[in-house]
């Protein structure tokens, strides 16, 4: 247990691939003493805990460098019940330390090199470097502090090396034209309407062509999850190949828990040769809530606002993370995931300002049963300036039985039914299918008329038949 942070490590600490020279696994070995039980430090070499109000963010079992999932439950870790989340302490004492805008950084992934490695001593030659003169010295640093001095000449150096370069800034798209026909309708300014199909467990396409078609006069795009709660399916990329080929616009999901920065990048690219353009990022359930055996519980290479970052840079800018050019750049869309009522609002507005700015172009949000609920979560995302930046799409979905109602109310983070619903739901009977469709469009509608809200992704929970009704019950 650290001294500074109630956190236990998740993981052990890393190990260097090569035998480091005798001086720096001295150096290492005194910085994982110190650090260790101070931070929980877990020596990934690639030091952000200034960035991190001094809490070690690989506390995290996901291991996210850029913030929270959507699965914070109260405060508490999803993953592992017994604990803290890692980035809710993080932005605890963050307010308390009047630090909240370091959060806004867009923070790379770690570079495995210097995985178990020292930062001491690469502080220490960057100042060299930078000329200690132009650091210490008043007459060299001219006019700047200290502090500022040290923050530009050596620890953001040093924490943002040159393949990343992450800053606090909102980077609008480099390219003028739709990427995607979901795209050119949001631009549009008309309200859109997307949904989900659930990917099938079988080899077998037709009963997905079948639901594609079915959903398809009524929506603008379709997603495909990717394993979602951590169950295999057919692949996101599959199934967006298939709606690609009935003239359909996908939103192909990609999670970092079954990823890493490599099939990222080949991932983005490949989806461009079978007609996808719409990419959502996420960081993926864990496979705590999927089936056992379970796999690795821990997220270790890129989180969604990495994934953000490094995509957009391939479109915008024509490389690859390691630098390398891409001739003929993909044309994408990207989109990320929210959770209104995950955190504290005003925190979770700083999330999403930081995805906005890593390249969101578009936010799906969790499911939403009370319209109201989201008021104070835009008022936010106004205040900062978002609303004019991201196109939001609010989830809702329509519940095919009381079971399942009670399910997500108990069981998935950051769903909520409120009561007055379960009852409506609970004392249909008969009715039970006419009611809660009713409650649906209900919903889509007090969405449409929400300030900041661009239209509704409908997530059906393999009720796909609904949808045709609830678009045009909320259409007459
Ligand atoms: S996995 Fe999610 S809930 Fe758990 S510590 Fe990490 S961010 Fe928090």
């Amino acid at each position: 247990m650290a001294l500074f942070t109630p956190l236990r490590r998740w993981q052990p600490a890393f190990r260097p691939f090569g035998r480091q020279p005798a001086g720096k696994r001295m150096l290492a070995l005194t910085e994982r003493v110190v650090k260790g039980p101070l931070f929980g430090c877990r020596m990934c070499g690639n030091c952000l805990l200034q960035e991190t109000a001094f809490i070690c963010h690989m506390a995290c079992p996901k291991g996210l460098r850029n913030g929270p999932c959507g699965g914070v439950n109260n405060g508490w870790c999803y993953v592992d019940p017994t604990r803290r989340c890692a980035w809710d302490l993080i932005y605890e004492r963050s307010r308390r330390m009047h630090r909240e805008h370091k959060l806004l950084e867009v923070l790379p992934p770690v570079d495995w090199d210097r995985a178990g490695t020292e930062t001491w001593g690469e502080v220490v030659r960057t100042a060299r470097k930078a000329g200690l003169r132009n650091i210490f010295l008043p007459s060299g640093r001219k006019g700047k502090t200290l502090g500022s001095a040290l923050e530009e000449h050596v620890f953001r150096p040093v924490r943002q090396p040159g393949w990343w370069k992450g800053d606090s800034e909102y980077h609008p798209p480099a390219v003028a034209e739709p990427q995607s026909a979901l795209e050119r309708e949001l631009r549009s300014g008309r309200f859109v309407i997307t949904a989900e199909v659930t990917p099938p467990l079988t080899a077998a396409t037709a009963r997905l062509k079948e639901k594609i078609l079915l959903v398809k006069p009524y929506v603008t795009a379709v997603n495909f999850t990717d394993g979602s709660s951590a169950v295999p399916r057919m692949s996101s990329a599959a199934c967006s190949a298939v709606a690609s080929s009935l003239g359909t616009d996908p939103v192909m999901q990609i999670s970092a828990r079954d990823n890493n920065r490599n099939s990222l990048q080949s991932q983005a690219i490949g989806a461009n040769a079978i007609g996808v353009h719409n990419i959502l990022c996420l960081s993926g359930d864990s496979p705590r809530i999927g089936p056992r055996p379970r796999s690795n519980m821990n997220i270790v290479d890129i989180d969604s606002v990495q994934m953000l970052w490094i995509l957009r840079r391939m479109r915008d800018e024509g490389i690859y993370l390691d630098g390398r050019e891409i001739k003929n750049r993909p044309q994408l869309f990207l989109g990320a995931a929210a959770a209104p009522f995950a955190l504290d609002a005003a925190l979770q507005a700083l999330r999403i300002m930081k995805k906005v700015n890593a390249g969101a172009q578009f936010l799906q949000t969790n499911l939403v049963f009370d319209p109201d609920s989201l008021d104070p979560w835009l008022e936010q995302l106004d205040k900062l300036g978002l609303l004019d930046k991201v196109f939001i799409l609010a989830g809702i979905s329509p519940i095919k039985t009381l079971k399942l109602a009670r399910y997500l109310d108990d069981n998935i983070p950051g769903v909520t039914i409120p009561a007055p619903v379960m009852k409506r739901l609970a004392d249909a009977g008969d009715r039970f299918a006419e009611e809660s469709v009713a409650i649906t469009v209900e919903n889509l509608l007090k969405l449409k008329a929400k300030k900041g809200i661009t239209g509704v992704h409908i997530m059906p929970l393999g009720w796909e038949d609904a949808l045709p009704y609830i678009i045009q019950q909320a259409a007459d």
